[in-house]
């Protein structure tokens, strides 16, 4: 159904919908029924012609062969009659006997009794008496037994009946007579010409029965197919036509119809085999009848013309009835739809009239309604709650904004916070790694950074020098000043130091008064130039408590070799300390360039 309707234009309205499946339903089923009726009544219309003209053919035949009968027993009778004459004395008996047996049947030709030598003794109408019919066929037959002979012409006789005018076709009906006494002695033979008139005559008789004399047509066939009595009265014998005979061997039953057509005539014709009537066996004919079949055909047209008319008033009819039904079941439906259009302009619906009277429109309308009064109050409410909505988003973003501005701050006070600590912790890694009494790199920063430097200097191929420094008799200005003192010459002496390298050197305490110092690519001159700077400028200190005493220190330098470690290159230096320190003090001393472990 759904696949029915998108047959339709999409914007067709529903009457229209409902007239066009009306109007198409009707005209199928008319047209489909119609055409059924039609092939049904040709079908049927067909089979009573066929059945009728079988009938007819059989009524033929069976007259036909009823009459050969009659005529057979007729001669027989004759035959019998005629055995009890004596042969010569009763020619005038028995020419009256036959002429009274022509008069009971007027389509006897001729009727002659001939002797055994086939000379005709006597005749009806005297007619061939003294002539011989020796070579004729039935003269032959007879000889021994009752005889009836296909149709043929005969013309002496024919010129003798009606003067040759037309050519006559006869039958011969003959018996054999014998002596009454002696049935085996032949005393001759009686025939008799039956005019084959008599067949038409018959013909006729039945011909009233035909629905249309002028298309229907009697055929009478031998064994071999040739016509001996035909719609044309021919001398010859005529075969039977190519369209009749065809089917006629396809069908081999003893009566029955086809259908068939010469050319563009279409025939049904009725045939019947004939069998012969009692002790007459028949000649093996077929009685064919045949009917036009566009004139029996002509009342199908008729009765097609008349169903066509028919089905136009019926689909015109049910197309109307479609047509105002379809307009009464959408009316309700398209007030309803008009009601709702209007209603989307003014939120109105406003439904009256007639179409009042149906409860499920009733209920429709209700319910949209109370729909569309229901929708309004929603959309107020829901236009309230997005005032609402948007007055409470509005709060929370000031709200969110506010909290935004002290996370920032916060997290501003964290940076704060965090540099703080980085700075401490850098203090104290600062102060972890320093010396508190004279604020030089402590032991630990200073391998730590000289590990680094040598790195470098491996790498780059640079030279690097380290210098072990020892102030000399310390202990003896603790105790000859103070230990106070001997801070203060500390720090000094760390000032020295500081102002005697460059910023790129390392300069360390290690000890109580034992210093190091790391020279970053020193020129080996610069290296020695350094060393006694620093000891020159300590010997130049003056410290006021101490008056002139000044303070010394010894120095041991290396020069660091590739490959060399630092604790290696550190021992080359201390070894020189010593060295410094065994040749009396305040001097420097270099480690020899091999390595002394
Ligand atoms: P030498 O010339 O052979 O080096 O003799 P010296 O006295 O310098 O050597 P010694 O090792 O005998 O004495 C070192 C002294 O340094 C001992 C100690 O009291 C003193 N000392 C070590 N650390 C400090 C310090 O931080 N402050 C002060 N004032 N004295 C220190
Ligand atoms: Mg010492
Ligand atoms: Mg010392």
């Amino acid at each position: 159904m759904e696949k029915a309707l998108r047959l339709f234009p999409k914007n067709l309205a529903l009457h229209w919908r409902w007239f066009l499946l009306f109007a198409g339903v009707a005209g199928i089923l008319t047209i489909s029924l119609s055409a059924y009726i039609s092939e049904l009544a040709t079908a049927q219309l067909k089979r009573q012609i066929g059945e009728n003209l079988t009938q007819l053919s059989s009524q033929l035949s069976d007259t036909l062969d009823r009459g050969l009968y009659e005529r057979k027993r007729d001669i027989q009778v004759a035959a019998s009659l005629i055995s009890r004459y004596r042969l010569g004395d009763d020619q005038q008996a028995v020419r009256d006997l036959l002429n009274k047996l022509q008069e009971t049947y007027s389509d006897y030709a001729w009727i002659g009794f001939v002797d055994p030598n086939g000379k005709v003794i006597s005749a009806t109408g005297k007619l061939l008496e003294g002539q011989s019919v020796v070579q004729r066929p039935w003269f032959q037959h007879a000889q021994t037994e009752p005889f009836v002979g296909d149709v043929h012409a005969a013309l002496l006789l024919s010129k003798k009946l009606n003067g040759g005018k037309e050519p006559l076709r006869f039958l011969d009906v003959a018996s054999p007579v014998r002596d009454h006494t002696d049935p085996s002695k032949l005393r001759g033979v009686i025939g008799a010409h039956l005019n084959w008139r008599w067949a038409r005559d018959v013909e006729k008789s039945i011909a009233y029965l035909l629905r249309n004399e002028d298309d229907a047509h009697v055929y009478i066939i031998d064994g071999n197919n040739n016509i001996v009595l035909g719609p044309n009265d021919s001398e010859e014998l005529e075969q039977l036509p190519e369209h009749l005979r065809q089917p006629l061997q396809q069908h081999n039953n003893k009566f029955g119809w086809f259908a068939t057509s010469n050319g563009n005539n279409r025939q049904i014709v009725g045939y019947t085999r004939s069998e012969g009537f009692r002790s007459y066996e028949g000649l093996g004919w077929t009685v064919l009848v045949t009917e036009s079949a566009t004139a029996a055909y002509s009342e199908i047209t008729e009765l097609k013309q008349t169903i066509l008319l028919i089905s136009i008033l019926v689909i015109i009819g049910v197309a109307a009835i479609g047509w105002f039904a379809a307009k009464y079941i959408s009316l309700p439906l398209r007030q309803l739809t008009r009601a709702t259009v209007a209603l989307d302009d003014n939120n109105a619906l406003e439904l009256h009239g007639s179409y009042q009277q149906y409860p499920e429109v009733r209920v429709l309308s209700e319910t949209l309604r109370s729909m569309v009064t229901r929708l309004g109050e929603q959309r107020t409410q829901l236009r309230q709650l997005n005032t609402e909505l948007d007055s409470k988003v509005q709060q929370r973003t000031a709200e969110l904004e506010q909290l935004n501005a002290k996370l920032s701050d916060e997290v501003a006070q964290r940076r704060a916070m965090q540099n703080e600590r980085e700075k401490l912790i850098r203090q104290l890694e600062e102060q972890a790694n320093t010396d508190p009494l004279t604020q030089l790199a402590n032991r630990r920063r200073f391998f730590e950074r000289a590990e680094q430097l040598l790195q470098r200097a491996e790498r780059h191929g640079d030279n690097s020098a380290v210098l072990a420094l020892d102030l000399d008799h310390f202990k003896r200005i603790n105790d000859d000043y103070g230990h106070q003192m001997g801070d203060q010459v500390l720090q000094r002496f760390a000032d020295v130091l500081r102002s005697a390298v460059r910023d790129t050197d390392l300069v360390a305490r290690t000890g109580g008064e034992e210093f190091i110092v790391m020279l970053e690519r020193p020129q080996t001159s610069s290296a020695e130039e350094v060393a006694e700077r620093i000891r020159k400028s300590l010997a130049e200190q003056h410290f006021e408590e101490m008056g002139e005493v000044s303070v010394t220190v010894s120095i041991g330098a290396a020069i660091w070799q590739q490959k060399q470690s630092l604790d290696q290159l550190i021992k080359r230096a201390d070894n020189a300390l010593y060295e410094a320190k065994e040749k009396g003090r305040n001097t420097v001393c270099w480690a020899p360039d091999s390595v002394t472990d």
